[in-house]
């Protein structure tokens, strides 16, 4: 291929929702760049329940191309089935055929001059004075690719930050195991709202999700849990939970797996010529697993500040850190809360759980933290020493 022939001032790995915004962001500002993705085609295979919060704010219309529905909220159910509708006024989210979705982001990237390498593994890193020479494989063949700066939008399995030495491996508990099919013929309560679903038998350490994806919906779960698999979670779901009316004529289109890094953002996200961006990084929600949103924002700003620093002709530690300081200022504070949520909510018995879902009452529009733990505290005192620390 001969995209792997040339050298480049960037090389980003990964053509995720991550990897494809930064490379956006580079191509866009004249940096000459390479996007690697090890899949034969771009946006395959699909491990996600493919909810995103956003994406006008990327200058993306929510086009019918790759969007499959408008999301007005969720509904959380309780063990027992105490319900919580959750709504943040009027915004709207979309559930995406992540397929099309990433498929289109990689096209913009190569719209605005990204050259794009596809089924082509990064499988090792070498420094060379100021340059790394990246090791690809492409069909059996390997390629070192000169470039300045790295981009390590590789996704939970990430090696690429290690390569650099960085501390990014994540442990088996860091990640939860996900489980779902996508299912036609399913029962929902409004065909706008996730639900979701909470329980130690239901998803320990996690939780199950419907989200409706119009003519289907992504019915899965995923579980932090040494003992059981994520799929035996998901059959018994199907099979014999509070949402198993709702499924009883519904089948599958599509199995996916795959594991969400829920333990927060990794240490450090950059060192000389080098940054990480989305999964790869952590910038994941550790409470709901959310990261398509993360990864775009973050790529982005992981794209713009390495065509600074190529730009200004330095591409140190000392520069490329303020990325890092960048995506901290917007999310980390979130990253962190988020940790601390999931933390407390796996400490809670099915019992307690449903005694959070009625403190927390029928509707919840907008979840205020200071209001949340005020209403907690006056309804069910029994809940106050897990919350407490919030305050
Ligand atoms: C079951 C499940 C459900 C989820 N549901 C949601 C949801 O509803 N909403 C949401 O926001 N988030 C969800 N997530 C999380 C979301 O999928 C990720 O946070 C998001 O995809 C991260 O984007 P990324 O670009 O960092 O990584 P990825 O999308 O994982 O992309 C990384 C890319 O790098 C490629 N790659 C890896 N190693 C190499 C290599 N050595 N060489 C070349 N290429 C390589 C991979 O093939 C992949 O294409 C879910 C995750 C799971 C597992």
């Amino acid at each position: 291929m001969r995209e792997l022939k040339d050298s480049y001032d960037v090389v980003v790995v990964g053509a995720g929702p991550g990897g494809s915004m930064a490379s956006y962001a580079t191509a866009k500002n004249g940096v000459k760049t390479l996007l690697i993705e090890k899949s034969q085609e771009i946006g395959e295979p699909v491990r996600c329940a493919e909810a995103i919060p956003s994406i006008e704010e990327f200058g993306i219309k929510p086009s019918p191309e790759f969007v499959r529905n408008i999301i007005k909220g969720g509904i959380l159910f309780s063990p027992s089935g105490k319900k919580v509708v959750v709504t943040q006024g009027k915004a709207q989210g979309f559930v995406v055929e992540r397929k099309i979705f990433d498929k289109y982001l990689a096209v913009r990237a190569g719209r605005a001059g990204a050259k794009i390498a596809v089924k082509s593994t990064v499988v090792g890193l070498e420094r060379d004075g100021d340059y790394w020479n990246v090791i690809v494989e492409f069909l059996g063949e390997e390629y070192v690719i000169k470039t300045k700066i790295v981009i390590a939008a590789d996704g939970v399995e990430s090696n690429v930050a290690e390569y650099a030495g960085l501390k990014a491996k994540k442990k088996p508990l860091d990640i939860c195991s996900c489980a779902e099919y996508e299912m036609t013929n399913v029962e929902l309560f409004d065909k706008n709202m996730m639900e979701f679903y909470f329980g130690n038998d239901v998803a320990k350490g996690g939780y199950a999700w419907i989200f409706p994806k119009g003519e289907t919906a992504n019915v899965g779960l995923g579980v932090r849990d040494k003992k059981k698999k994520a799929i035996d979670y998901l059959e018994e779901f199907i099979e014999n939970s509070l949402a198993s009316d709702k499924l009883k004529n519904a089948t599958p289109v599509e199995f996916k797996v795959g594991g969400a890094p829920v333990s927060g953002p990794i240490e450090k996200t950059y060192a000389d010529g080098i940054l990480v961006v989305g999964d790869a990084a952590g910038q994941i929600s550790p409470l709901t697993g959310g990261g398509i949103y993360l990864a775009m924002d973050c790529g982005l700003m992981a794209g713009e500040v390495a065509s600074k620093s190529i730009k200004s002709n330095n591409w140190s530690e000392d520069v490329l850190k303020e990325y890092e300081r960048l995506w901290k200022e917007k999310h980390y504070e979130y990253l962190l809360n988020h940790l601390k949520y999931r933390k407390i909510l796996e400490k809670l018995s099915d019992d307690e759980l449903d005694a959070l879902a009625e403190a927390l009452g029928d509707n919840l529009d907008g979840i205020d933290l200071k209001k949340f733990v005020k209403r907690i505290i006056t309804k069910k005192p029994s809940l106050l020493k897990y919350f407490k620390d919030l305050i």
